[in-house]
């Protein structure tokens, strides 16, 4: 699915067949989860393959190495540069990036120096699909900020939307809703969140969340709306007076919920502002705005 005998892969400063790439067991990152990663996307715009916010992207992944003491030799406009030659080489147009920084041999817990970087790239389409979701409220919270760097796109913090994403789906539900350590409502396993009522939109305020690039997004389409978007803790109460709610991230884009528990919000989704936000951002992607053009 994500690779063939032909798939080409960036790794180390080489292009290479993923079937030829390999990696060391005894990596720092495979035994304890430090390292970081980006989940980006490219359209097949009227201009031609374009990456959506590749330096917001990479400058979060530049960010992420940082926080994790992972030092990176490459700046966001080469990763970006690098990240257009695996497409063309791939033939890939609408495709999913998955750009991984991930530490060489070190069985300690002590800073690690040897540093890998691999860019791959494949075709994935929503990663939520396209169907209004069924949500459940997890009993799982996001990670403590105190306990890690909470914006920072690290490896090892994915081990929390596993099992928040496996117990929501064992349970028949479509996708998890984690509040956070103080029991507000922060985001979903790999997606930020949104509700709607009266026309406003509200959403975390960060600090518990990963602060998506979709979510900034959203922020810039509303304006361009003329629909405000308040940052506001919202609590598990708050759910029952809203009229809608949505889930946005690179690999979801903008997907509407249905129901959280029991929950089913009443406005029809193709009613709501936030279906509005959904459009315009599809329009947003195909067409873009984007910054450096590599090809
Ligand atoms: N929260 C989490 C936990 C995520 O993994 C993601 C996906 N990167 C997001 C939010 C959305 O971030 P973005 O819009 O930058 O993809």
């Amino acid at each position: 699915m994500y690779y063939n005998k032909n798939t080409i892969v960036y790794l180390n400063g080489k292009f290479i067949k993923a079937t030829d790439a390999s990696t060391n067991l005894y990596s720092q990152t495979l035994h304890y989860g430090s390292g970081v990663f980006e989940g980006i996307r490219s359209y097949n715009t009227e201009d031609g393959v374009r990456i959506f916010k590749a330096k917001e992207h990479y400058d979060r992944l530049l960010y992420s190495a940082k926080k994790m003491h992972i030092k990176l030799d490459l700046s966001s406009k080469e990763l970006e540069k690098i990240t257009y030659q695996v497409l063309q080489k791939n033939n890939l147009k609408d495709a999913y990036i998955r750009p991984l920084v991930y530490l060489g041999e070190n069985m300690s817990l002590n800073e690690c120096n040897r540093v890998n970087v691999v860019i791959m790239a494949w075709e994935w389409g929503n990663y939520l699909g396209n169907k209004l979701l069924r949500v459940q409220l997890s009993g799982y919270q996001r990670p403590n900020p105190l306990s890690c760097h909470v914006e920072a796109k690290v490896v090892g913090h994915y081990t929390n939307s596993i099992l928040a994403t496996k117990d929501a789906k064992s349970k028949g539900y479509d996708e998890a809703l984690l509040c956070d350590s103080e029991g507000f409502i922060a985001e979903g396993p790999g997606a930020n969140f949104f509700v709607e009522k009266e026309e406003v939109l509200f959403t975390p305020p960060r600090g518990n969340i990963l602060p998506g690039i979709t979510r900034q997004t959203v922020f810039e389409l509303a304006e361009e709306l003329g629909i405000k978007v308040v940052e506001k803790k919202l609590k598990k109460e708050h759910l029952r007076q809203v009229d809608t709610a949505f889930f946005c991230g690179t690999a979801a884009e903008i997907v509407g919920i249905k129901s959280i528990d029991h929950l089913i919000f009443k406005l029809k989704w193709e009613d709501s502002i936030s279906s509005m936000i959904q459009k315009k951002y599809k329009m947003r992607v195909s067409k873009n705005e984007f910054q450096n053009v590599f090809v």
